[in-house]
């Protein structure tokens, strides 16, 4: 079998349990990189390998050597970003999974927006001058991680008031869209070439999730303002009269990258994270173009995923599969970087 010949190898944190699991299922080797506190909590599990301790994440490019002897293929998550940041990223060299020029389009919010544009999806208004301002409005920083440091306003003076009492640095100004949180997890294939929903969930946010649990009269005297820090996600299924627009939205954005960021634009997992309103239009506020946290909810697949695979199938597990099918056809370069 080729694929024990590599070694799926990831950060442990974030999703690092599916990522490997799937690896293993699919029979490469797995090797995980920690720090000294989580390491013991990893060795639990049988499907990892090989572990290697490091003083902090950060400190990743120290021992990328050694995981070319051992032919890795890394699997980047969203602690990748943390930890190491773009230029962190775009320094490995072992062959990493996905497009490194993606992150350019994903991190700079103008570049994004020009993109999802590009590729017609519907998106909240941003408003530059205070005076064109429709409201509601929600405020976020840039740079800001997991809905923390957003801030939501109900009218100008409202906005004037908070913009003087936490002048973030830089930030957007975006409609506020009343509606339904989704976050629709994808997989764009590269190698085949063919684009799948694998699953779907909606983060839970505190304390804006919770805000219907006390009603207005009693909200009244509290000033409560709403946050948007994300503690966890629940598993969704959308109804099914949406799903073609899913997956047109998908498509689009994957149509629309390969035109304007080079070496193949976005391949692997994304997610499209949307606000859906009454009149059932899909706005999307923001793309992930890496492996969420959301689909650590379907480490034993989807209804989704069970529609295309005869087998569970988690996110992790679908990378693993794309490595295995791109060395069998010796088309490793159309997915690592
Ligand atoms: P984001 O970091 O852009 O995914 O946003 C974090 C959270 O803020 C989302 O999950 C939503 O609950 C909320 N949010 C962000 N943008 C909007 C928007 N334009 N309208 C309504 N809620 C939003």
């Amino acid at each position: 079998m080729i694929p024990n010949q590599y070694t799926i190898a990831t950060l442990g944190s974030h999703s690092a349990l599916q990522i490997l699991k799937g690896g293993k299922d699919e029979g490469f080797n797995t090797l995980l990189v920690t720090t000294h506190e989580r390491s013991d909590f990893y060795r639990r599990f049988r499907f990892i390998d090989q572990i290697i301790e490091i003083p902090s994440l950060s400190q990743f490019p120290r021992i990328e050597k050694k995981l070319k002897v051992d032919n890795c293929i890394l699997i980047p998550h969203g602690s990748f970003i943390e930890y190491l940041g773009i230029n962190g990223n775009k320094k490995i060299t072992i062959p990493y999974f996905g497009n490194k020029k993606v992150l350019d389009w994903e991190t700079d919010r103008q570049k994004q927006r020009s993109w999802l544009k590009k590729s017609r999806i519907r998106l909240p208004r941003q408003f530059k001058d205070l005076n064109d301002v429709y409201f509601p409005v929600i405020v976020k920083s840039y740079g800001a991680a997991g809905g923390k440091g957003y801030f939501y306003a109900k009218n100008k003076t409202d906005l004037q008031k908070k913009l003087k009492t936490f002048p973030p640095k830089k930030y957007i100004i975006q409609e506020y869209i009343i509606g339904v949180t989704m976050y629709f997890h994808y997989f764009y294939s590269n190698v085949s070439r063919i684009l799948d929903l694998m699953s779907v969930d909606r983060r839970y946010e505190t304390n804006v999730d919770s805000l219907g649990r006390i009603p207005l009269m009693g909200q009244t005297d509290l000033s409560i303002e709403p946050s948007y820090v994300v503690v966890g996600n629940s598993p969704l299924s959308v109804r099914e009269s949406l799903l073609p627009q899913v997956y047109r939205m998908g498509e689009q954005v994957v149509s629309v990258s390969r035109k304007i960021i080079d070496k193949y634009g976005l391949y692997g997992p994304f997610c499209l994270e949307t606000v859906i309103t009454p009149d059932q239009k899909i706005y999307v506020i923001e793309i992930s173009c890496r492996i969420v946290a959301g689909t650590n909810l379907f480490m034993n697949g989807s209804p989704y995923s069970w529609l295309i695979y005869d087998e569970p199938m988690s996110m992790g597990r679908r990378i693993a599969k794309e490595i295995k099918m791109a060395i069998k056809q010796n088309k490793l370069d159309l997915i690592t970087d």
